[in-house]
């Protein structure tokens, strides 16, 4: 069984918005790029000897280059980033390895997630680890050595491990979503601590409840923390392990509403980051173990699968519809997130070179103003001289002319006599 490759044409997803967004802002970049560098040229060109632009316009021009590339390095690494919490053994790693349609986290009894794992794209076709801060590459070939290599690591629970993961592999990690995994709740007191490290820019939280209990303190205390230090955020609620209720068939419809009404308490009066309409719109009842043998099916790997329980149609659909919303909430606030303040500093960079070339635009235009001036009176003081020349030679001829009259009628007196 080779890699199975994704649909490269999945224009109908929601995710696209920011994907369309993404290129839309990076060509926008490219061209802000090369207005600035024309800039810089016609800045130089009118410095130095032609003494227009001054070497400070010159450097100020030239400070924006650097600016504009730090700006399109940002952009092209930014990305849409989901985090999964909740109480160990509630179904994390099995989620995200539904939603990526691969077993790519180890997940079950002896493969805890103690640290964080951030699941993303490879742009090789290579499968690899690497954790936070060091630049080593760990290559994977399987979930078995990538626990493996977890468990040999020996990682702090505050540790950052980032999973590399072909980008062709998974239709999300394609379209630039990174998911991370956490250690499980329960297990941990440094709540703060994650939150400041990994969560701050996250675009959506995803809380994997098991829906075989209910909502926990701990959970509960973790999305408080969360709603202190980000302001409304975007959480989705998964009532995970839902394939349990087909046992108990006659109690299924009362256990949803129950579970159902306590999370939208929860989401609109506890946390108050949506209205209770809204946060019926957050709140999924699935089995994600379920939803992965199905895809798992569909991509004809080898699983061993017990037969599916009663419903499980129902519950795949109901993940499918989580997926869709989970999409539509990322892309629209990653775009009004990251994009939004990249494309104010983009303008303000446009309006700033816009007026130093203004500036030295007018200088230039004073120059001219203050020469032709110059030029003028300079006519008018050449004119004057002119004048007085014309005099003094006329004065001059006719004193002259006297005095050679005067020296004739002399000389013609002295030869009469
Ligand atoms: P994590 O610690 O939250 O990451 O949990 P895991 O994803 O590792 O799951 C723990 C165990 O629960 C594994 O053995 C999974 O196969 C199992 N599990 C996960 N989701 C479901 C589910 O929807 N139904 C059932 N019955 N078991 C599940």
């Amino acid at each position: 069984n080779g890699p199975v490759r994704v649909n490269m044409a999945n224009v109908d997803s929601p995710l696209q918005i920011f994907v369309r967004a993404k290129k839309k802002i990076n060509d926008i970049f490219v061209e802000i790029d090369d207005y600035v560098k024309d800039a810089v040229s016609f800045m130089h060109a009118v410095s130095g000897e032609k003494g227009i632009a001054t070497p400070q316009d010159v450097a100020n021009v030239e400070a924006y280059v650097s600016k504009v590339q730090a700006i399109r390095e940002v952009l092209k690494r930014d990305h849409m980033k989901v985090a999964f919490f909740g109480r160990t053994s509630n179904g994390k790693s099995t989620v995200i390895n539904a939603m990526l349609h691969d077993k790519i986290l180890p997940s079950g009894i002896g493969h805890t997630t103690n640290c964080f794992l951030q699941v993303e794209g490879s742009d090789t076709n290579e499968a690899f680890l690497r954790t936070d801060g060091s630049e080593e590459k760990l290559n994977v070939q399987s979930v078995s050595q990538l626990g493996h290599a977890l468990c040999a690591s020996r990682l702090q629970e505050c540790s950052l491990v980032h999973v590399y993961w072909p980008r062709e592999l998974c239709a999300l990690l394609r379209d630039d979503v990174v998911l991370v995994d956490s250690p499980g709740v329960d297990v941990t007191p440094n709540l703060d601590e994650w939150i400041d490290q990994y969560c701050l820019d996250a675009d959506v939280f995803v809380l994997v409840a098991n829906a075989e209990s209910t909502l926990m303190v701990t959970e509960k205390n973790f999305f408080h923390k969360v709603s202190t230090k980000i302001s409304q955020p975007n959480i989705f609620i998964l009532n995970n392990r839902w394939d349990a209720s087909a046992s108990e068939p006659e109690y299924l419809d009362q256990v949803r509403t129950q579970h159902a009404n306590r999370c939208v308490d929860f989401l609109s009066r506890e946390l108050r980051v949506c209205s209770p309409k809204e946060a019926e719109e957050r709140i999924f009842f699935i089995s994600a173990k379920e939803a992965l043998l199905t895809r798992m099916r569909e991509r004809e790997k080898p699983v061993s699968s017990p037969i599916l329980a009663d419903g499980h149609q129902v519950r795949y659909f109901e993940f499918v519809d989580f997926e869709r919303k989970f999409e539509e909430c990322i892309s629209q606030s990653a775009v009004r997130t990251k994009f939004a303040q990249h494309s104010r500093r983009g303008k303000n960079i446009a309006a700033d070179v816009m007026a130093a070339l203004e500036q030295v635009y007018n200088s230039a235009t004073d120059r001219k103003t203050t020469m032709v001036e110059k030029q003028r009176l300079l006519h008018e003081q050449l004119s004057a001289i002119e004048e007085q020349l014309t005099t003094i030679t006329r004065q001059m001829k006719d004193k002259i002319n006297r005095m050679v009259e005067s020296v004739e009628h002399k000389v013609s007196l002295t030869l009469s006599q």
